[in-house]
């Protein structure tokens, strides 16, 4: 398996093209729950609900499987695409029918991180347990 690489910037710019990918939003208790949790937690979930929705060969309800709301993680995964394993495929190359590797998971998360840290904004107006501070993994390679 070829190591999967995050080009944000890139990535970032294929989303805007898209009016159904670009209007998707962290509602206030979506921001308050990150501030609360915190960036550590936050990237738990993630890999959690990548694991659990997105990692199998077969995912259950596939196509159907993610909420629009109800966790910030949810929202991060309409707005990048890596909603349903047809969306993996499509936008970011990696193939439905097989499991997800350990790579493809973290590569995953790392595309939430990415897009909630933007979307979040200034979350200092929010109580807050949790670390805010976040360190993407930077990867310039193209991918
Ligand atoms: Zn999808």
């Amino acid at each position: 398996m070829d190591e999967v690489l995050l080009n944000w910037p890139e990535l970032r710019a294929r989303l805007a093209q898209s009016r159904f990918r670009s209007r998707f939003r962290l509602s206030e208790s979506d921001r308050a729950l990150i501030a609360r949790e915190g960036w550590e937690t936050i990237a738990g979930h993630s890999r959690k609900i990548v694991r659990e929705r997105l990692a199998p060969a077969a995912p259950r309800n596939d196509g159907r499987q993610t909420p629009m709301r109800g966790h910030p993680v949810f929202v991060a995964q309409h707005a990048t695409a890596t909603c349903c394993r047809g969306c993996l495929a499509k936008w970011h190359g990696i193939p439905a029918g097989r499991p997800l590797s350990t790579e493809e998971i973290e590569f995953v998360v790392s595309v939430h991180l990415a897009w909630l840290r933007e979307a979040a904004g200034d979350l200092s107006g929010f109580p807050s347990q949790g670390t805010l501070d976040l360190i993407i993994p930077q990867i310039n390679s193209e991918r």
